[in-house]
């Protein structure tokens, strides 16, 4: 069961110390799951995780630095030398799940045990640094090698005990391109309104962490045929029944991010899927519509103003060409501005394919960005210098000389100061 893999496995020192200090002090301990998996599919590893016979309280007296995750699970996470995070579980099994979601019963146990209760094959490998060797209890490596996703035993029950995993598969299966084995995909179909029943925080979490792996598309489709989509985005469900055309260039436009490697934010995506949704809405209510899909998925208040932000926002680029120049850079000048230049080719490829407006204001863009990231000419205190008092006219004087700034009507803090004598000082 124990097998030796000849490809070297570059162990960083501060993970390699914390194993060391655990066989010093007599336990059994392993790198476990998805830096295994990582490892031996040759790609970058996020995480190291270590599984140990030591429980939580031996944990706290072999490390200085630990910080508790869930102690009744067994979860702690010490903090190396160096700063990094390793989380260092003990063996564990699990036991009679309630609400497809909660283990009622965490013992502490064996390495094989340990391997039983985790979700899919290819995550149940364990690295022996001591013997360079990988004990692989459920065909994981054949598996990994096939590109196959099989939850481990029977699928039914482990997607009864834990209906996160139904996601989890779909996350694993579009980040490696691996399929989904035959029994597991059957199993998650006939489940998928189990889904419901575990908290948006979790399914948030995956939902993000689908996104950003980049194969956007190809995770919706999945998330679609294993009847899992419906059950998580009910509102774009009901959009989709009632215009399906849109939505499969929404699909195609989504397929268009796939070079774009650097986007990280999972908003990013959402605000595109839901858009279709959103358009019934009048322009002027789709950031609040959004902010409250925002609350139901539990996004952060800063991902929750990025998706306000972009569905109302992007309706706005057909208005351009009849913008007031202070209006449209003002309006270019937000912080999330260059995030929805891109939002908005994608949108427009899913729209009508009009890209007009972009293109007018990415050819204006430099001149603009120089224009706007001027310091104001005059405030309050120079107006109160020309011995004006202050009052609700301060912020239209101060607005109109931003105003014609922006417009490179006025050049300097002498001709402001000219042009408020003139127009406001009686
Ligand atoms: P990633 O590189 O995306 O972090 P990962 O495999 O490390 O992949 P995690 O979600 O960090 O995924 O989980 C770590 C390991 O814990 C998994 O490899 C798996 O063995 C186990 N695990 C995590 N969540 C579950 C779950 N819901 N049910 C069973 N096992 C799980
Ligand atoms: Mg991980």
């Amino acid at each position: 069961m124990w097998i030796r893999i000849n490809q070297p496995f570059a162990v960083p020192p501060e993970v390699r110390n914390i194993l060391t200090k655990l066989y010093d002090a007599g336990f059994e301990a392993y790198l476990v799951g998805g830096c295994v998996r990582d490892w031996i599919r040759g790609d970058q590893i996020k995480d190291f995780d270590v599984a140990t016979s030591a429980t939580p309280e031996n944990i706290e007296k072999i490390f200085p630095k630990v910080i508790e995750i869930g102690r009744a699970f067994g979860v702690m996470k010490v903090i190396a030398e160096n700063g990094r995070e390793i989380e260092v579980a003990t063996f564990r099994k699990e036991s009679n799940y309630k609400d497809h979601r909660h283990p009622s019963k965490v013992e502490f146990s064996s390495i094989l045990e340990d391997a039983s209760r985790r979700d899919f094959t290819v995550n149940a490998l364990y690295y022996d640094l001591k013997t360079a060797q990988v004990l692989d209890s459920f065909e994981g490596l054949t598996d990994l090698k096939n590109k196959v996703i099989r939850a481990i035993g029977n699928p039914e029950e482990r997607f009864n005990e834990d209906a996160l995993r139904l996601i989890r598969a779909v996350r694993f299966a579009t980040r490696f391109r691996f399929t989904i084995e035959a029994n597991t995909e059957m199993a998650i179909q006939k489940l998928s309104h189990l889904i419901r029943k575990v908290s948006v925080e979790r399914i948030r979490d995956e939902v993000e962490r689908i996104f950003v792996s980049h194969h956007a598309k190809e995770a919706v489709v999945l998330l679609q045929h294993l009847k899992l989509f419906d059950c998580i985005f009910p509102e774009i469900a009901v959009a989709i029944l009632e215009k399906k055309k849109t939505w499969e260039l929404t699909l195609s436009a989504l397929d268009h991010l796939k070079p774009d490697s650097n986007l990280e934010d999972s908003v990013f995506y959402l605000a595109l899927i839901y858009l279709p949704t959103l358009r019934k809405y009048p322009i002027d209510q789709r950031a609040g519509q959004a902010l409250a899909i925002a609350e139901r998925l539990k996004l952060s208040n800063e991902q929750g103003k990025l998706f306000a932000y972009l569905v109302q926002e992007t309706a706005k680029f057909r208005d351009v060409f009849s913008m007031r120049e202070a209006t449209l850079y003002r309006w270019m000048k937000h912080e999330f501005f260059p995030i929805l230049m891109r939002f908005h080719a994608l949108d427009a490829l899913s729209f009508d394919g009009n890209q007009a407006g972009l293109e007018f204001v990415k050819r204006i863009y430099p001149e603009a960005k120089k224009r706007f990231e001027l310091k104001p000419m005059i405030t309050g205190d120079d107006l109160v210098k020309l011995g004006m008092h202050p009052g609700r006219q301060f912020t239209e004087i101060l607005t109109s000389v931003d105003d014609l700034m922006l417009e490179g009507k006025l050049k300097s803090k002498d001709e402001a100061l000219e042009y408020v004598l003139h127009h406001f000082v009686k």
